[in-house]
This record gives C-alpha cells, sequence and structure tokens, in this order.
C-alpha cells in the first residue's frame, strides 16, 4: 500500500489525482490532503478518503472546515493544520511514500523542494516549481536520488518517449500545444477578447490561471522551461508545435531522425496514475484511441508575433538565474488582472515583458530567495498595472480592459 500527500487536492489536477485513487483503494491511501479555499469540497474529500493530516493556508479555514466536519466523531477527524510550514510536514513525513504537487502557484516551491530531498516520489503538476526554482529542485534530486516525475501531459509523454532510446542519443524534444482558444483570431482583434472568451478551452479542462496561460502561449513557454530542467535540454533543443487536437502530446526526435510520439485520450488520469504506477503500467480509468474512427491530425509552427509571451519564455531560459522566476510571477499577476478585467489581454505581455527587463537578474541560492525574488517581481508588476489605471485610457502602456461584467476568480 503506497501512502499519498496531495497538495492542491481541490483542484483539477487533486480531484482527478484522488479519482485514480478511489480506482485503485487496494493499492493508494490518502495520507495528507492540502487545499485552499474550497472547504466545502475539502470537507467531502476528508469523509471519503480518511485522511490522516489536512493542511490549510490559514486558521479561519480551519475553523470553517471544523464546523462542517461535526457530525464526525472528534476520534475520526484528521489533524487540521495551517501554514506554509504544514504542507512541508506533510509533504515529508515518513509516513509518505508520494507526493502530488498540484497547489497552484509558487506557493507550493517550499513544500514540494522538501519532498524531492526527503527521496520522495513526487508527481509534479504545478509549473511554477521548476519555471521558479529549475536549479534548485533538479540539484536536490541528483542529491537525494528522489524520483521526479511530471504529470503535466507533455512532460509526462515526453518522459515516456524517452524510455525508447538512449539520453545520448536524443536531438530534440517536440512540445505539442493545442493553440488555445485565439488559435484562429486574427491579432488585431485580441486587445477585444473577454475573460469568458479566453477561458473556454477547445481541448482541457483546467484551473483559471493554466487556461489563460493556455489562450497566451505562456503556459507553453512554462513547458519549455520545464523541459529544459526536467530532460537537461537546451531551449534550442526544445521545440513547440501547434497540434490542436492534443492527441500526441510530446514527441523525441532520436540522432538517426527516428521520432516517437506519446499518444492518449485528454485525460489527465492517465499521466497522474503513471507518475504513481511508473515503471509499472496499469488499466487507467480513461477512454482509449478509438483507431477504427477516420481522424486528422494536425501540426504546424506557433505564431511568436501574436503569442510573445513563449518567444520571452525562451529568451529567459537562455537569460538562466531569476529571469523566469520573475517571468511567472509577473505573468500571475498579470493573469490575475486580466481575470479582473483591469488590463486587457494584449497587455499581459506587456506587464510580463516591462516586470522582466525591470528587475535585476541574479542566482538565487536557496528558496527564500527565490520567494523573495518572486515577492519583488509581483510587487514591480502590481505597481505598473496600478500606475497605469491612474493615467487612464490615455495611459503610456495603456493595459486597459473595458468593463462590461464583474471580474472572474483567478
Ligand atoms: P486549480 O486552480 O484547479 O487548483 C489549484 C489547487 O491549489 C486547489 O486545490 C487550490 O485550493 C489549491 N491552493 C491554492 N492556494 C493554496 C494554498 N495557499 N495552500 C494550499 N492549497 C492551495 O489548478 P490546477 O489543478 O489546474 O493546476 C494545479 C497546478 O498544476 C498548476 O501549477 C498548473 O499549472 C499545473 N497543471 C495543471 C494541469 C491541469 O490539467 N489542470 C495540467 C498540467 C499542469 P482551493 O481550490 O481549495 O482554493
Amino acid at each position: 500500500m503506497s501512502r499519498l500527500t496531495v497538495l492542491g487536492s481541490t483542484g483539477s489536477i487533486g480531484t482527478n489525482t484522488l479519482d485514480v485513487i478511489r480506482q485503485n483503494s487496494h493499492r493508494y491511501q490518502v495520507y495528507g490532503l492540502a487545499a485552499g479555499r474550497n472547504i466545502d469540497l475539502l470537507a467531502e474529500q476528508i469523509l471519503e478518503f480518511h485522511p490522516s493530516v489536512v493542511a490549510l493556508p490559514e486558521r479561519e479555514g480551519k475553523d470553517q472546515l471544523a464546523g462542517k466536519l461535526a457530525a464526525l466523531p472528534k476520534s475520526q477527524w484528521p489533524e487540521l493544520t495551517t501554514g506554509p510550514q504544514a504542507l512541508v510536514a506533510m509533504a515529508t513525513a515518513p509516513e509518505v511514500d508520494v507526493v502530488i504537487s498540484a497547489i497552484v502557484g509558487v506557493t507550493g516551491l517550499r513544500a514540494t523542494y522538501e519532498a524531492v530531498r526527503a527521496g520522495k516520489r513526487v508527481g509534479l503538476a504545478n509549473k511554477e516549481v521548476l519555471v521558479s526554482g529549475g536549479r534548485l529542485v533538479m540539484d536536490a534530486v541528483r542529491e537525494s536520488g528522489a524520483d521526479l516525475i511530471p504529470i503535466d501531459s507533455e512532460h509526462n509523454g515526453a518522459h515516456q518517449c524517452l524510455r525508447a532510446g538512449n539520453r545520448a542519443e536524443v536531438t530534440k524534444l517536440i512540445l505539442t500545444a493545442s493553440g488555445g482558444p485565439f488559435r484562429t483570431t486574427p491579432i488585431s482583434q485580441l486587445a477585444l477578447v473577454t475573460p469568458e472568451d479566453a477561458l473556454k478551452h477547445p481541448t482541457w479542462k483546467m484551473g483559471n490561471r493554466i487556461t489563460i496561460d493556455s489562450a497566451t502561449l505562456m503556459n507553453k513557454g512554462f513547458e519549455v522551461i520545464e523541459a529544459c530542467w526536467l530532460f537537461g535540454f537546451t531551449p534550442a533543443q526544445v521545440d513547440v508545435v501547434i497540434h490542436p487536437q492534443s492527441s500526441v502530446h510530446a514527441m523525441i526526435e532520436y540522432s538517426d531522425g527516428s521520432v516517437m510520439a506519446q499518444i492518449s485520450a485528454t485525460d489527465m488520469r492517465m499521466p497522474i496514475q503513471y507518475a504513481l504506477t511508473y515503471p509499472e503500467r496499469s488499466q487507467a480509468p480513461v477512454p482509449k484511441i478509438d483507431w477504427s474512427q477516420a481522424r486528422r491530425w494536425e501540426f504546424g509552427p506557433p505564431d511568436l508575433e501574436k503569442f510573445p509571451l513563449l518567444k520571452l519564455a525562451y529568451e529567459c531560459q537562455r537569460a538562466g538565474g531569476s529571469a523566469t522566476c520573475t517571468l511567472n510571477a509577473a505573468d500571475e499577476v498579470a493573469v490575475e488582472a486580466f481575470l479582473a478585467r483591469k488590463i486587457s489581454f494584449p497587455s499581459i505581455y506587456k506587464v510580463v515583458e516591462h516586470t522582466v527587463s525591470k528587475v535585476a537578474n541574479r542566482q538565487p541560492a536557496t528558496i527564500d530567495d527565490i520567494l523573495e525574488l518572486d515577492k519583488e517581481s509581483r510587487a514591480l508588476a502590481r505597481e505598473l498595472i496600478a500606475r497605469d489605471a491612474k493615467v487612464g485610457a490615455v495611459s503610456a502602456l495603456g493595459l486597459a480592459a473595458s468593463k462590461t461584467a464583474p471580474p472572474v476568480r483567478a
């Protein structure tokens, strides 16, 4: 029996993880669950999965949760914990074999890093871990020998394709991108798109931040950065190809020109299960591709003029140091502002590019350094948006979006 901590249990990856556990309850048991604000769902998860420990960001959430558990005898309550240290404790506890890292944002960084240092198997969904802290986390993987198995479908696909040959024979990684909801939208129309338009992802159902990042192709840029860290590629060895059907997740080109592709349904339970069972495979609760049906798969190059954040991600990874940490922090602030209808869709790039150009690049030596850089970058991005809002429609950067409906939760 393998015991798991799920960081971000109430999110899209978290609930899919619990579904995999539900279907394999003879193999997996929940030790810890961590969530943010969705107390109702967390309470339901506690009743179903009986974790030993539960973590929430603040005391207020803990009190609310205690209210929801009132009907349950106290002897059956999990230990209720709060704060960043609680995440670390549940990720490194000796009882835990596997940690699923699926909190959105840099909040999940320290606990994931400490889980790696403690030698746990980590199923990694959280992008910010490698985008912000790639060097430190990969150093920790080398030192502890922990298994860091990517859950993101593209990296998970690459992980599978890399098993087909020797790493020294690999020449290229090709990551596919659906192209998002604006793949065919003319560039001149992008200033008019709303959060609702951007949240309509054509192939995947995910959290709001990653869905907006998919619409700008920032998400693909993050994936390029993650792939460089995970598999030891240079940015020049990682290509992005638009593939609207999202069936081929990644391809690996070997030195003889042979290309291995990983193909599966667009269902995150497959890569989540792979992260749990690797190096074995088992029946997954996902639809298989029906090869008796005629189908058409398209592949094409990304439009870097329309989606400049992808190009910026390559530049930041080439620059090294803290550039990618700033990239992520500024993007998170810009996405929040877009969802709150404070800035337009194309202004997400303006905020991120401006912030990356202003925050001095340095080499973070500790997780605290990264968190400090993250804070500094966020503050600068926020200041830029606030300054621009004061100036109004004729502002220097023209970040504003027209407000026609209430904001959307980030
Ligand atoms: P969601 O927004 O759906 O879920 C985020 C989770 O993080 C929720 O459980 C949320 O809790 C929790 N959370 C937020 N803040 C805190 C906090 N301070 N302490 C503890 N928990 C917190 O995101 P996704 O599941 O879509 O994505 C999670 C990560 O995985 C992201 O980094 C994303 O980029 C990555 N990823 C996601 C994919 C997907 O298919 N969804 C694919 C590949 C990568 P609550 O809801 O209770 O507030």
